[in-house]
């Protein structure tokens, strides 16, 4: 019936070209659909955890990832306090173009990305950054657990918290080359990150009170980035030790789906900026205790 078939490419052509008009006008969507084509779950799970998917020329990082992935898991669902929503998937890469079409980020030299309920490990990984990989799965875990909670659409947390609690949850993981030491000494001299309200920032758009010294012979923006998650980091830490109660009670509102800020000032009786303030005027005290001590 070559009549109908002609419809059918009719009304074919038709849905094509409306999807395709979709997503010229809606970069949101244009975005969710190359995340959904490029999902990790589409690529082979490794055989002995299949919450581990890779792309085949990366299997001997797949292997490596597997072996690490059992206690990243249980250390992050001891921090959070709560077991995964459902099982965490980690995508492994060996391309930096697949890894960048998956990451929709336009950027391989991200080390690692969360979408989608999915941590996706950038190829350098396992390779000139093999150092971080324990640290940075683990901080990507993190943003997976608390993701994969939180209804679909329900409000962002603030980016410093969710960072803050990636770093903490993994012992330092996005934070690298930056001790406490030194991120606290910076607060002390004012290079202060600043609690942005915003859900989302690149990492060249992270606030300081002070712009912090520049280290000529490193990368300027992982300096920054890298200095902000670990003051985010402490200061979440800190949150944490000053009333566990409150902490968790704030971590299960969040996977609720309920604003941050409410949220916050319902678990602590204070916002988060003026509890930001007694942490740095801790931090001062320690320094005015040491300099009296000698
Ligand atoms: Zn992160």
């Amino acid at each position: 019936m070559p009549s109908i078939m002609a419809k059918a490419w009719g009304f074919g052509l038709a849905f094509v070209a409306a999807a395709a008009l979709v997503l010229a006008l809606r970069p949101d969507l244009r975005l969710a659909a190359r995340v959904a084509w490029n999902d990790p779950r589409l690529l082979p799970a490794f055989a002995n955890d299949a919450r581990v998917h890779y792309e085949p020329q990366a299997l001997a990082c797949a292997q490596a990832v597997a072996v690490l992935t059992p206690r990243a898991i249980a250390q992050i669902e001891s921090a959070h306090g709560r077991p995964f929503a459902r099982p965490p998937i980690v995508g492994v890469y060996a391309s930096y173009e697949t890894y960048a079409n998956a990451n929709a980020m336009d950027d391989p030299g991200i080390a690692a990305v969360t979408r989608a309920g999915a941590a996706l490990l950038s190829p350098t990984l396992c390779s000139k950054e093999r150092d971080r990989l324990e640290g940075v799965l683990t901080h990507e875990l993190s943003h997976v657990h608390l993701s994969g909670w939180r209804p679909l659409g329900a409000p962002r947390p603030p980016q410093w918290f969710t960072e803050g609690l990636a770093v903490m949850a993994s012992h330092g993981g996005g934070a690298e080359g930056v001790s406490d030491d030194a991120a606290a000494q910076a607060i002390r001299d004012g290079y202060r990150v600043v609690l942005d309200e915003r859900r989302w920032i690149d990492f060249a758009g992270l606030g300081f009170e002070r712009e912090p010294p520049r280290d000529p012979a490193k990368d300027p923006l992982t300096q920054r980035q890298r200095l902000a998650y670990r003051q985010a980091g402490m200061f979440v830490s800190w949150l944490r030790m000053r009333d566990e109660t409150a902490f968790l009670q704030l971590l299960r509102a969040l996977e609720a789906g309920k604003p941050f800020e409410g949220a916050f000032q319902l678990a602590y009786g204070e916002s988060a900026p003026s509890l930001w303030r007694r942490f740095v005027s801790d931090l001062l005290s320690q320094r005015s205790r040491r300099g009296a001590g000698g």
